[in-house]
């Protein structure tokens, strides 16, 4: 029996792109032997794209969507057509063709023939980027490094093709607050990695603005690491001490030299310098009681409104 692939898509306000991304991918999957579906999750789009996925499912028995209730979020989208992805191997793609289709040959061919569980992919360069945007992402990239306890590869792309093994370990993963660049990594097997050039969109615009990715990056260090934590309470340590050697050194000047105590201006950087110092680490044990308190509401991560 051909082993069937399950394409996820996740789609927010993709009318123009749909159709063009259906028929690449269909063209390279016709190619090989398998069977396949695809499961469009259309993530509260505003435009047309719920239509248009509704057409193409009329017309194309291999295409199925599901419709949230509302946009919550690409992870979210990904979560849900893992969940309902009944194929042997399941790929994970963006709606506009910036994951080539064309490289899924050779992934299917990394798991079926080398014995890989994921064939994963990461963009090598990054033009047709603004290049603001690019200096950011390499910082979180670098930034990552150093926090993460996960190893989260620079130019990671989500799209993936992996083993049913793999997706269920990857839904197995149940926080609320996901972050699939480090889930990905986190739950482990054996994974071969493919580079490519990035490629323009498609059709339609990114659907990241700077803010969107600012905290998706934040996300990303408080899910993976408890670095910043142990940061704050280094930095509690130092200053401490810094404070006890001050304390030391101007009592003995007061005693030894009789000095009075000049100036106020080095008290007023004292107390500005470290109330900052009191109010960051104070933010950044907030930003994990953020965390706490999302999970432990256990909310669902998306509502359904249609499928087909
Ligand atoms: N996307 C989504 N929900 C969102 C934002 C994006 O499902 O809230 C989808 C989007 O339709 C696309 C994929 O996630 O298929 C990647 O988004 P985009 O291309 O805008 O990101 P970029 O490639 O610019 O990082
Ligand atoms: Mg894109």
């Amino acid at each position: 029996m051909v082993p069937t692939i399950s394409v996820v898509v996740p789609c927010f306000n993709e009318e123009e792109a749909i159709p063009i991304f259906l028929a690449e991918t269909q063209k390279v999957l016709n190619s090989l032997n398998v069977s396949y579906e695809f499961i469009f999750v259309d993530d509260g789009s505003t435009d047309n794209t719920l239509n248009v996925l509704a057409e193409l499912t009329q017309k194309d028995s291999s295409v199925h969507y599901l419709s949230f209730s509302r946009n919550f979020g690409k992870e979210a989208g990904l979560y849900a057509g893992l969940s309902k992805a009944i194929g042997d191997y399941i790929t994970v793609m963006d709606a506009d063709l910036q994951d080539p289709p064309a490289l899924l040959p050779e992934m299917l061919a990394a798991i079926q023939q080398e014995g890989y569980d994921c064939a994963a992919t990461r963009r090598v360069t990054r033009k047709n980027e603004p290049p603001i945007r690019s200096f950011f992402a390499r910082m979180f990239y670098k930034l990552m490094g150093l926090f993460s306890d996960v190893p989260v590869v620079d130019g990671a792309r989500d799209f993936r093709l992996m083993t049913r093994c793999y997706k269920d370990a990857v839904l197995s993963v149940m926080e609320r607050c996901r972050f699939s660049k480090g889930i990905f990594p986190w739950v482990g097997f054996k994974t071969k990695w493919f580079s490519y050039e990035n490629i323009a969109r498609v059709a339609g615009t990114t659907k990241w603005s700077f803010w969107k990715l600012f905290l998706y990056a934040i996300d990303g260090i408080i899910g993976f690491s408890t670095k910043p934590l142990a940061f704050s309470a280094m930095a509690g340590v130092l200053s401490l001490i810094l404070a006890l050697g001050l304390i030391i050194f101007i009592a003995a000047r007061r005693i030894f030299f009789g000095d009075p105590v000049p100036g106020w201006a080095s008290l007023v950087c004292f107390i500005t310098f470290f109330s900052g110092l009191q109010l960051f680490s104070l933010g950044i044990c907030g930003l994990y009681i953020a965390k706490i308190y999302t999970e432990v509401k256990k909310r669902p991560l998306y509502i359904i409104r249609a499928e087909k």
